[in-house]
Order: C-alpha cells, then structure tokens, then sequence
C-alpha cells in the first residue's frame, strides 16, 4: 500500500467510526451488522446533525474540511520563490521575488502556486479534499485522535 492509500484506509476507518449504519428502506439507525427489520446489511452512512449518505467520501470530507485546516497555497508559493530566488534592490526599495511575480504576472503566480501544491500532494506531504489542500500531519493527528477515542 503507498502512503496515500494507507492514509485514506485510515481516513475510511475514521469515517465508519464516527457514523452509525443506516438502512434507507426501514429509515433508521441500525446498530448492528444486519438490519432487524429488513436483514439488509447494504447501509447508507449516518452522521448525527450532518446527514445520511451512501458511502465514506462524504464523510472524509466532512472531517477533515471541519476538522483540520487547509494551507495557504499562495503563502506558501511566495515562500518557495523568496527562498530560492534572490531579493531585487531598486536604489533604496528592496523587493522580494514573490511581490515582484505576484504583481508583475498574476497569472504565473497562480499557476506557480497551484503546480506547487499539486507537487507536495504528490509526493505525500498535502491531501487534497473539496479543492482545499491539507497538511498530511495535520489529517493524521486527527486520525490519532479519532482512533484513540
Ligand atoms: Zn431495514
């Protein structure tokens, strides 16, 4: 298994932990493997004041978007760029490389900012739920906390 894919394993496992079984023909909360009233065990996913649901997906999001805190793309493109690239001084006013690309070419800065965060999501360091991008400690120590609940 990669590292994502242990990671969502953890996040699915999660996501059944703090639902509850729901059986969509008799419309209720089922607290065992199979329905009472029906015997199905094909159940929807019920969360308490959030929604009944097929599926985890909708649940993974729901936590970690409620949960967790995305990072600022941009904040941290601008960061990448005054590390590696040199400061400019104009007579007296010094400027840093990101406030140059960012006022200079909006659009490269964008780019830049979404090619870098597409960059750390693919090597593991970033998760990405509902367009928003978070960082993989942050969703692990949440999945501690849940698990250890
Ligand atoms: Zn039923």
């Amino acid at each position: 298994m990669t590292q994502l894919q242990q990671l969502h394993a953890r996040l699915e496992a999660a996501a059944f932990k703090i639902t509850d079984n729901f059986c969509y023909a008799c419309y209720k909360v089922v607290k065992a493997d199979h329905c009472p009233g029906c015997l199905s065990d094909d159940f929807m996913r019920h969360l308490a004041g959030v929604g009944v649901e097929y599926g985890t997906e909708w649940v993974i999001e729901h936590l970690i978007s409620t949960r967790c805190t995305p990072v600022d793309g941009e904040e941290m493109f601008a960061d990448l760029l005054d590390e590696c690239c040199e400061e400019i001084k104009i007579g007296c006013c010094t400027f840093s490389p990101s406030q140059i690309l960012k006022e200079l070419d909006p659009t490269a800065f964008r780019v830049g900012t979404q090619e870098n965060l597409d960059a750390l999501a693919e090597d593991g360091n970033l998760y990405e739920a509902r367009g928003d991008y978070y960082q993989v400690t942050d969703i692990e120590d949440m999945l501690d906390e849940i698990e250890s609940d």
